[in-house]
């Protein structure tokens, strides 16, 4: 299978090229060319499969020009091998027809772990077989940077820096990330904002001489091969609730539209989805878009879900190359509008698809932390911030009750303790496999908002790298 850019001014790729180019060179997002269509025989024939091996069947279609089949399948296990259920992705039943799948258990305690700890295998497969080697740069506002961490450490082809806006992320957030002890694993506190980080390494990749002679690279939440894996975990809880043969509905909490795009692709793939359900914070952007036709960027303002707090969704880039018939042109045209104006109109047949489909539902903080403390009392469950707004959005916007709704719980309670104890009044333990995250040594660089010396920083030590 090939894959297309959104924009249509960039060539058609392979899997492995997709996957070390991450943006496509347009400017677009990179999608299979065709949905590979599954009969309901092959939903079917997924029942009773361990999570590793139905997600390496969903997953197949999308990589065996690259991988071989038996390859991949130990890659998927050797990638799950790790989490701390053995289920998985868990699905449990909240109430009458509502369920929450739990995306937790891997290495960081968010979603963000099932399709990283794929993408690292996939990424030391392809470079080891080219005889190449990467440096990852990334930027990260918390779980992005810990998830990329986990799944990069003790990888031969691959150096990793993180940078990350120092005092400003929790601390449980930044010990996942300056704990790793791994040769390869470097982390960079800088004195700045989010922003700050964003620009130093868009800094580093501008500068073609110094992004071409370390091979720079991304795993940031655009790369296809950051969706494609968790199109798995929506065919599993389909799959266990009845589909084929019966429908399910999703609500899932999001920033960047990552996460329900790969619901949106399970269905492209033929899985009987009913509705797609968008729970969003006060940075509502994608919520906007539904209530009014238009998308139209916003200023981003901090709340109790960090992880959802952006206020351009990029993936939704994804779903609008199809809501544009695949018009790559008309698309790029209509990106090109909306960077400059920060507004982009649907038009009404484009809005009318979009709900057909979608339904969306916000949340503020007062809001977010009332639902915590509520759940907790009548369940018994804690619910971290992200994944409470996927629960509250799956009960508001039920279409029909006889179509089990599946709430995604993207965050483990633990990794966000402060909110969920001043909600529900209990403190979340982390699992056991972490308990000692709070003595373990941190191994970080502490560096001024300057790029020269984010770069002197890079250039030492990839030099005493590769002198050892
Ligand atoms: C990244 C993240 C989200 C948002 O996911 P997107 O796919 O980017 O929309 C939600 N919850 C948690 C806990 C996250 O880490």
């Amino acid at each position: 299978m090939d894959y297309i850019s959104t924009r249509g001014g960039a060539p058609r790729l392979a899997f492995d090229d997709v996957l070390l180019a991450g943006l496509a060179r347009d400017g677009g997002l990179y999608v299979p060319e065709t949905w590979p269509r599954f009969t309901p025989d092959d939903w079917r024939s997924l029942r009773g499969l361990s999570y590793p091996e139905l997600a390496t069947r969903v997953m197949l279609p999308y990589v065996e020009s690259t991988v071989p089949e038996a390859v991949f399948a130990d890659m998927v296990a050797d990638a799950y091998a790790g989490f701390g259920h053995p289920e998985v992705a868990p699905l449990r039943r909240l109430g009458d027809g509502l369920w929450l799948m739990e995306l937790f258990h891997g290495p960081t305690l968010a979603f963000k772990d099932i399709a990283m700890q794929v993408l690292g295998r996939l990424f030391d497969h392809v470079l080891t077989a080219r005889g190449e080697r990467v440096t990852i740069v990334g930027a990260t506002s918390g779980d992005t940077g810990s998830a990329a961490i986990e799944a990069c450490r003790d990888r031969d082809a691959i150096e990793c820096f993180i940078l990350f806006p120092r005092g400003r992320v929790s601390e449980v957030q930044r010990r996942q990330m300056t704990t790793v002890d791994a040769p390869n694993i470097h982390c960079i506190a800088l004195g700045g904002h989010f922003d700050d980080c964003q620009d130093a390494v868009k800094g580093m990749f501008n500068d073609m001489a110094f992004r071409d002679s370390h091979r720079l690279s991304a795993v940031n939440s655009i790369n296809w091969a950051r969706i494609m894996p968790q199109i798995a975990y929506y065919v599993a809880a389909a799959v266990r609730l009845g589909a084929p043969d019966r429908e399910v509905s999703f609500a899932v909490p999001t920033g960047n539209f990552g996460n329900v795009f790969a619901a949106y692709a399970a269905r492209c793939m033929g899985l009987p989805v009913r509705r797609l359900v968008i729970g969003s914070n006060a940075n509502d952007i994608l919520t906007r878009t539904l209530e009014r036709g238009v998308m139209e960027t916003g200023v981003v303002v901090p709340t109790l879900s960090p992880s959802m707090d952006i206020q351009v969704s990029s993936n939704f880039e994804r779903l609008l190359f199809d809501l544009f018939d695949r018009d790559g042109a008309a698309l790029a045209a209509a990106m090109a509008g909306f960077r400059e104006t920060g507004r982009l109109e649907l038009g009404a047949a484009r809005w009318r698809a979009l709900r057909d489909l979608f339904a969306a539902h916000r949340l503020n903080d007062a809001e977010t932390s009332e639902a915590i403390g509520r759940w907790h009392r009548a369940t018994g469950d804690l619910l971290d911030p992200h994944s409470v707004i996927g629960v509250e959005a799956a009960v508001h916007r039920r279409s029909d009750r006889a179509v089990p709704a599946v709430a995604m719980a993207t965050a483990h309670p633990a990794k966000f303790p402060d909110a969920v104890v001043a909600a529900a009044g209990v403190r979340p333990e982390l699992p056991e496999r972490m308990a000692d995250l709070y003595a373990r040594e941190e191994r970080y660089k502490v560096l001024d908002n300057d790029l020269a010396g984010v770069k002197a920083y890079v250039n030492d030590v990839l030099a005493l790298r590769s002198a050892a």
